[in-house]
């Protein structure tokens, strides 16, 4: 039996094949258990199950009402275990524990708690007012899709579990998630909230397995009626083309190398540490990092030193430790990478001002080639690879500029629109240039504030659709329009006849 099984029909099972895989926490390679590997007929199964759950069980037709004390009951759960969840959340990604207690498990349950708020308060029913046609009624029903997949990164696992299954739930569809390999563990606990939250069986499943087998599965098989994403675009493409084949509605949240812009005006004290955190927070594995940040030249020289001043205070170590701002990379593979393309910046730039090495001076126990000094290449030109790529990892590029719109024309050059940010003494300066730049996201004076009560989503190759918000809510639901002509026989007022005479 795995340590960690799949959870399939309100039940934990291990995988038909009795396969598992061995599940490590970054920071010491030391394995944390084994996990039922999910292939494409396990993910089938979990299809299934929550194919026979939204066609024949209770949950499409049980009320907002309802559904939402299910998922607010969850939440109080989640916090119940906040601890465990944390601690397992943080072991097994290499995020934070710090990041783990004040935003993982808090979000998660936020964002459970929103959506039945949702569930309550966004009619399923709502009459139109006039008519076309008269003397018809018209009103238009909300109805669930029926089987909704969620399939969810690494960076953020309990979290963008959370944020595909609770709106799905809300809405009145059934569930089917699944994690990344790396960080399984603590979307595969959803499912002990669930079993005590008395979900229905097949409401809500959860498998873990390889996206090139179970994702795909869960992209494109024909009883599934909508895939929700979160990775990166190439994958992202690839469920696309997956979920055509029964045009299968898809939301999807993707890359991201979005624009930090510091102007002459701002605090620059303060604008260097939000830069910092807006880079650097769980390694720079967020997808909307401001991973470019774009100076005014008057102040380039003085943002710099204080980037790496403050830079240089970063405590790196164990995730473990409530005092650790940077823990390992998520893996092995990621931090390769992420080396990968801090040679290339050497290349491309020259030698970073701060980084660009192993950290020493790690505890004993500590793998060192997981981990990453925050990296900073000054003097970038926006043309270049590393200010173009999505690194994922802690590197920021420092652009100069010598004007708004200068800095509006970088900002927007990439393929990529998801977050971004505007540091500035003047606020009113700071809502127009963000009126300009093309992505989902800017905080003025702020980095990374994310609220299940606001959308979030990305322009251009950063994603289709918005997650959170009450359009977070309303994606996981179709109109129905529903024409009523009142009239019931020959002598009513026929609209049609007036088109087709000689019927
Ligand atoms: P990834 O694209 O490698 O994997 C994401 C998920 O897709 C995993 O569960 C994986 O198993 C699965 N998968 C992989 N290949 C698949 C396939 N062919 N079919 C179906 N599923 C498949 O991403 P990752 O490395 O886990 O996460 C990092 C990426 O996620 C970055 O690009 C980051 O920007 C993005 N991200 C975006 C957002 C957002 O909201 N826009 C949030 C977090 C992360």
């Amino acid at each position: 039996m795995a340590d960690f099984q799949l959870f399939i029909n309100g039940e934990y099972v291990d995988a038909a094949s009795g396969e598992t895989f061995t599940t490590t926490d970054p920071a010491t390679e030391q394995p944390i258990g084994e996990v039922a590997k999910a292939d494409r007929g396990d993910a089938q199964r979990a299809i299934q199950a929550a194919r026979t759950a939204f066609d024949e069980g209770p949950w499409p037709s049980m009320s907002g009402e309802e559904r939402a004390a299910k998922l607010d009951k969850m939440a109080e759960l989640l916090e119940a275990n906040a601890e465990r969840f944390a601690e397992m959340e943080a072991r097994d990604s290499g995020g934070t524990i710090k990041k783990a207690t004040f935003a993982d498990v808090p979000g998660a349950a936020g964002a459970l708690r929103w959506f039945a708020r949702m569930a309550r308060e966004r009619p399923d029913e709502v009459e139109l007012e006039g008519s076309p046609f008269p003397p018809s009624e018209n009103y238009v029903r909300y109805e669930p899709y029926g089987v909704c997949t969620g399939i969810v990164p690494f960076n953020f696992p309990l979290l963008m579990a959370c944020w595909k299954a609770g709106p799905a739930l809300a809405a009145g569809n059934t569930s089917v998630l699944k994690p990344a390999s790396y960080t399984s563990l603590t979307a595969l606990m959803l499912g002990e909230i669930a079993q005590e939250a008395d979900l229905p069986p097949g409401v809500l499943n959860v498998i873990a397995g390889p996206g090139g087998t179970a994702g795909e599965e869960l992209a494109s098989n024909e009883m599934v009626d909508k895939v929700a994403f979160t990775g990166s675009t190439e994958v992202g493409r690839r469920i696309m083309q997956l979920a055509s084949g029964t045009i299968k509605p898809v939301t999807l949240e993707l890359g991201g190398k979005s624009a930090n812009i510091v102007l002459d005006d701002a605090d620059l004290d303060i604008a260097a540490a939000v830069t910092l955190f807006g880079t650097f927070f769980h390694n720079g594995q967020v997808c909307e990092s401001g991973t470019r940040a774009l100076v005014h030249r008057s102040v380039y020289d003085e943002f710099v030193s204080l980037l790496v001043d403050r830079a240089g205070k970063m405590v790196i170590g164990s995730q473990m430790d409530f005092e650790t701002d940077l823990g390992p990379m998520v893996s092995r593979a990621q931090a390769e990478t992420v080396n990968r393309y801090i040679a290339l910046g050497r290349e491309e730039v020259g030698d970073p001002i701060c980084g660009g090495t192993a950290p020493d001076g790690l505890a004993d126990g500590l793998v060192v080639d997981n981990f990453v000094r925050p990296t900073i290449f000054s003097g970038v030109e926006n043309s270049a690879r590393i200010a173009q790529e999505e690194i994922f990892g802690p590197v920021l590029c420092v652009i100069p500029f010598e004007s708004d719109d200068e800095a509006v024309a970088i900002a927007n050059d990439s393929i990529y629109g998801l977050g971004g940010g505007v540091q500035t003494g003047d606020v009113e300066r700071g809502k127009a240039i963000a009126a300009r730049i093309k992505t989902g996201t800017v905080w003025i004076n702020d980095y990374h504030m994310i609220s299940p009560e606001r959308p979030f989503g990305g322009y251009k190759q950063s994603g289709i659709g918005r997650e959170l918000g009450t359009a977070g809510f309303d994606i996981y639901r179709q109109a129905k329009h529903v024409h009523t002509n009142p009239s019931t026989g020959r002598d009513g007022y026929m609209h049609f006849a007036a088109l087709s005479a000689n019927i």
